[in-house]
């Protein structure tokens, strides 16, 4: 699996381009983002730098002929976003300069960095980071994007549906060292979106400037016992006590979501004050809104057995 970003020849571009990959995930105001991110002051929709062929980011505008869709999320972590194309006159004319731009994106197969506007914790408006994306395709209405983590090299990216769950790691080819990274920093920020940046069991999380803090992704199947590393639904979102706890099989879930802690008589004492047997037997209190993104029931039992194990 090629890195995409060495398909772009001009090194200033790249360097933005690699700089909105490293944001991803971040919820960034206007100001921070025109620090860093070139074009990002004056210009909206799709930015091309003078001179360059190709588009560098497209951000999300509330003025498209074709309202932008919702951003549909993949259990590794990668997404879809249908971008509606620059207009004049109320109409869509792909001849703008703009549009062109991400068409040569499409043409080339390079990668453009994708902005979507919300709203901060404070009600401020924000951008949230998506990172980089590939132009797959124009619909008639919409441009397609995909976002990694994708196979770059595969064209074109297949149609989009929910894969089935496999639980353990199935490894491919080997991956180059930046996409490795890139995918386990998506699997993070694919379960912030999914459990609301909070924990799953205490719904603790933090946003400290632009970032989540105190929360971490865990896997049900751990990554040294085969576990599938970045399925969405082999993880779930957690503070780091409950992370640590359940890491030591101190807690566990059953198939209804509802929370098991452990019998051991020193670890409820020392668990008394501080809360955790009071989810003793209920549901998990945060979970992703979609079914399809809850954790599978394979990696549940799998973590039940081992459950039962260590306390027999
Ligand atoms: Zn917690």
């Amino acid at each position: 699996m090629a890195d995409a970003l060495e398909r772009v020849s001009d090194p200033k571009l790249r360097e933005q381009l690699q700089l909105i990959r490293n944001l991803y995930g971040q919820v960034l105001t206007s100001e921070d983002l025109q620090r860093q991110i070139k074009g990002f002051q004056g210009q909206k929709g799709i930015y091309k730098p003078a001179g360059a062929e190709q588009a560098l980011w497209v951000r999300q505008t509330r003025r498209g002929i074709y309202p932008d869709k919702e951003l549909s999320l993949q259990p590794d972590g990668s997404w879809t976003f249908l971008y509606a194309p620059e207009g004049r006159d109320g109409q869509t004319d792909l001849t703008l300069d703009t549009n062109r731009a991400l068409l040569t994106c499409k043409s080339t197969g390079s990668p453009v960095g994708v902005f979507r506007q919300t709203t901060d914790v404070l009600g401020r408006t924000a951008y949230d980071v998506l990172g980089l994306a590939r132009v797959e395709a124009y619909d008639g209405e919409h441009f397609v994007l995909r976002g990694e983590p994708i196979d770059w090299t595969s064209a074109p990216i297949p149609e989009e549906v929910v894969p089935t769950f496999s639980p353990f790691q199935v490894d491919g080819p080997s991956m180059v060292e930046s996409l490795r990274i890139a995918r386990d920093s998506r699997f993070s920020v694919a379960l912030r979106r999914v459990y609301h940046e909070r924990c799953a069991l205490c719904q603790v999380g933090y946003r400290v400037k632009g970032q989540v803090v105190g929360v971490e992704a865990a896997h049900i199947i751990p990554v040294q016992d085969g576990g599938v590393i970045s399925d969405l639904r082999n993880g779930m979102l957690l503070c780091k006590n409950h992370h640590a706890l359940f890491d030591r099989f101190a807690w566990t879930f059953d198939g209804k979501l509802e929370v098991r802690v452990s019998p051991d008589r020193e670890f409820r004492e020392s668990a008394l004050a501080n809360h955790l047997l009071g989810w003793e037997g209920k549901r998990l209190a945060n979970l992703p809104t979609l079914d399809r993104d809850l954790p599978a029931p394979e990696a549940i039992d799998w973590r039940e057995r081992r459950f039962d194990e260590a306390w027999p």
